[in-house]
């Protein structure tokens, strides 16, 4: 049996408030109950975050990201959206089934959806110098 609980949504085996659905993603509301409005974007296939999702799957999510988004801001009443996304539990991912919030955003909400950062500890030319890409790289 798959233990992936965003797998048992995807099949509809535990059920879950569906916003949208396509052949390959499903967007649905997240439960946390944090911020109203709050979705969740998933392929229906599993895969663990973006850095194993193939690009195929990678643009359906994402163009079901752009309709969910477009549908709350021309819709819904909403202004905008925060998209987040962890991949990888070093980056706080909690559910192991590639998935990208939605975070439906109003003009003078507060909402703090940004993460504060600390501040930069290494030299930024030492780190772009350790990142950068180079062209056998793309
Ligand atoms: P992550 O921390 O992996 O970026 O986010 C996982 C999200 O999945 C959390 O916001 C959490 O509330 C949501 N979540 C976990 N279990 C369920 C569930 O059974 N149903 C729904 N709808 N959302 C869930
Ligand atoms: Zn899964």
């Amino acid at each position: 049996m798959n233990d992936c609980i965003f797998c048992r949504i995807a099949s509809g085996e535990i059920p879950c408030m569906r916003v949208y659905e396509d052949e390959s993603t499903l967007a649905f509301m997240d439960i946390a109950k944090d911020v109203d409005g709050h979705i969740l974007v998933i392929p229906k296939a599993h895969f663990k975050n973006i850095l194993d999702c193939d690009e195929e799957t990678l643009s359906a999510v994402m163009k079901t990201v752009k309709r969910v988004s477009e549908h709350l801001t021309e819709d819904c009443g909403y202004d905008g959206v925060n998209l987040l996304n962890a991949s990888n539990e070093s980056a706080g991912q909690s559910v192991l089934h590639f998935h990208v919030h939605i975070i439906p955003r109003k003009h003078g909400d507060q909402l703090d959806a940004w993460p504060k950062f600390d501040g930069a500890k290494q030299d930024i030319q030492d780190v772009f110098a350790g990142i950068r890409m180079r062209q056998r790289d793309v």
